[in-house]
């Protein structure tokens, strides 16, 4: 052989030679580790390419999109390498149960999808399900994930990519919080669900630069006196055609789009103006906001806050900021940041939801946290089952070793009132006493109070 066609023939095994090495990356870059399977970035292009050979075909595309419904369950209960080991099998189930032309793919955690041609879509889900909730045996034990399928069809359900997945996440979703184990079939209630949510959402952008979300509030009171010694500021919407709504119908939904920044920011704004002067005439003592989870994560969150504080009559020892668990447990030291800078301006920093998650009194003890509120999930049974009783009023006994003070929430009834401060509760909040009210119908009901009891009024600051 000459030189030349010696160096030809190398570096012809050398194109070669890369190529496979690209091929095998390529291969590698779209296939998920654990199972084998397609991943979540090639499958977004492969259901594009899908959809567009469909398009140019007249043909249909069904997405199934699979979750198990015990998953983290198991991985509690057996560990994440049995965890691994029960996906890893799916995987292969998933693999082999696949027709031609169909592509089976993990998108992640315990969730999997199948991209196929639509017939019969309602017999190709049920075997779906059936394929993924057989029994496996994982060191040594049977373990049946069962799992839950939703479905949505191009081009009957949507006609893009992005909508075919969201509309089978929502009709999964929808079969999901049924009790799972079948399946769901994205139809004309949960199109009529993203309508109603597309509504919502533009509506949502334009009420609150229109002011439309205001603060309501509902009294605290003194648990010995009776008194009202302050108020909770709550956010309602007031919606020009459905009238009034509550945080739950709007607050998820903001936090989704980021726009409940915007909507706290309001509500604080004009609840501080509000309520400034209620502080000032020696009506109430205290004013207690909620925020956001997702308000803490930012850095800047306390310095703004007061900031904003500084521009209101309000002052900052009247001042208690609501915040959950949930927010601590994600990042403690932007939490203890922020806890400290509010503590030092005089704000104080109330743990909401209090028996519902963590309940972490560790929190309480190395942070500067005044107040604790105590669910009304607790409070409900409170002075009616035994346990409830003893639990709660250990959590009472906890909290005042510790220096903090209780507001219980959700009083419904006078048993749990009488209850609740034969333990020490120092505050109450909740229907027994007071709903939450409008700015004005709170003015009035706190200035008809100080009328009618001036003496005891006197009395109560006097013995403080
Ligand atoms: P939360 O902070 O636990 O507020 C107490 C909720 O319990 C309020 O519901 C209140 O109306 C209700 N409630 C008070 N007393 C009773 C009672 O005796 N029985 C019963 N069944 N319920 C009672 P609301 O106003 O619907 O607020 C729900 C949640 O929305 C609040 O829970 C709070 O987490 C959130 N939220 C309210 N306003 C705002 C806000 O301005 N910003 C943010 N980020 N969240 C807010
Ligand atoms: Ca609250
Ligand atoms: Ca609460």
């Amino acid at each position: 052989m000459s030189d030349t066609r010696k160096s030809h023939a190398e570096l012809a095994r050398r194109v070669a030679a890369l190529e496979a090495e690209r091929a095998l990356t390529l291969r590698l870059a779209q296939t998920d580790s654990l199972t084998g399977l397609v991943n979540r970035g090639a499958f977004t292009t492969a259901l594009c390419e899908r959809l567009e050979a469909a398009r140019a075909s007249g043909g249909t595309v069904a997405l199934f999109v699979v979750d198990l419904d015990r998953f983290k369950h198991l991985n509690d209960t057996l560990g994440h390498h049995a965890g691994d080991l029960l996906l890893a099998e799916l995987g292969e189930r998933l693999r082999n149960d696949c027709g031609p032309g169909e592509i089976a793919a993990r998108l992640g955690g315990d969730e999997f999808a199948i991209i196929s041609d639509a017939t019969d879509v309602a017999r190709r889900a049920q075997r779906l399900v059936q394929v993924v909730s057989q029994q496996q045996v994982i060191y040594g034990r049977q373990v049946s994930p069962g799992a839950s399928v939703g479905v949505a069809v191009y081009p009957n359900d949507a006609a893009h990519a992005s909508d075919l997945q969201r509309f089978a996440d929502m009709a999964l979703y929808r079969v999901k919080t049924a009790g799972g184990r079948r399946f769901s079939i994205f139809d004309a209630e949960l199109r009529a669900e993203t309508e109603r949510r597309r509504t919502l959402e533009q509506e949502l952008r334009r009420a609150i630069p229109a002011g439309e979300i205001e603060p309501w509030f509902q009294p605290v009171v003194d648990s010995l006196s009776g008194g009202v010694v302050g108020v909770e500021v709550l956010a309602r919407w007031n919606h020009p055609e459905q009238g009034l709504l509550s945080p739950a119908a709007f607050v998820p939904m903001a936090e989704e789009l980021g726009l409940i920044r915007a909507i706290d920011e309001a509500v604080f704004d004009a609840a501080c103006r509000r309520a400034a002067a209620w502080v000032a005439d020696g009506l109430i003592e205290l004013v207690s906001c909620n925020v956001s989870p997702r308000d803490l994560l930012d850095p800047g969150f306390s310095r703004k806050l007061i900031g904003r504080l500084e521009r209101t009559d309000l002052p900052a020892t009247a001042l208690t900021v609501e915040i959950t668990e949930t927010f601590l447990v994600q990042d403690m030291a932007l939490g203890r940041r922020h806890i400290e800078r509010l503590a030092a301006k005089g704000v104080k920093v109330a743990l909401d939801d209090f028996g519902t998650g963590y309940s972490n009194l560790r929190a309480l003890m190395n942070l500067p946290i005044q107040t604790v509120k105590l669910d009304r999930s607790l409070i409900a049974d409170v002075g009616r089952d035994a346990r409830v009783s003893k639990l709660v009023a250990s959590m009472l006994h906890a909290a005042r070793a510790l220096g903090v003070s209780i507001v219980a929430e959700g009083v419904e009834d006078e048993a749990q009132a009488l209850f609740l401060r034969s333990t020490g509760c120092d505050r109450m909040q909740g229907y027994f006493f007071a709903r939450p009210m409008s700015g004005e119908a709170m003015d009035a009901q706190l200035r008809a109070a100080r009328a009618e009891a001036p003496a005891e009024r006197a009395l109560r600051r006097a013995s403080r």
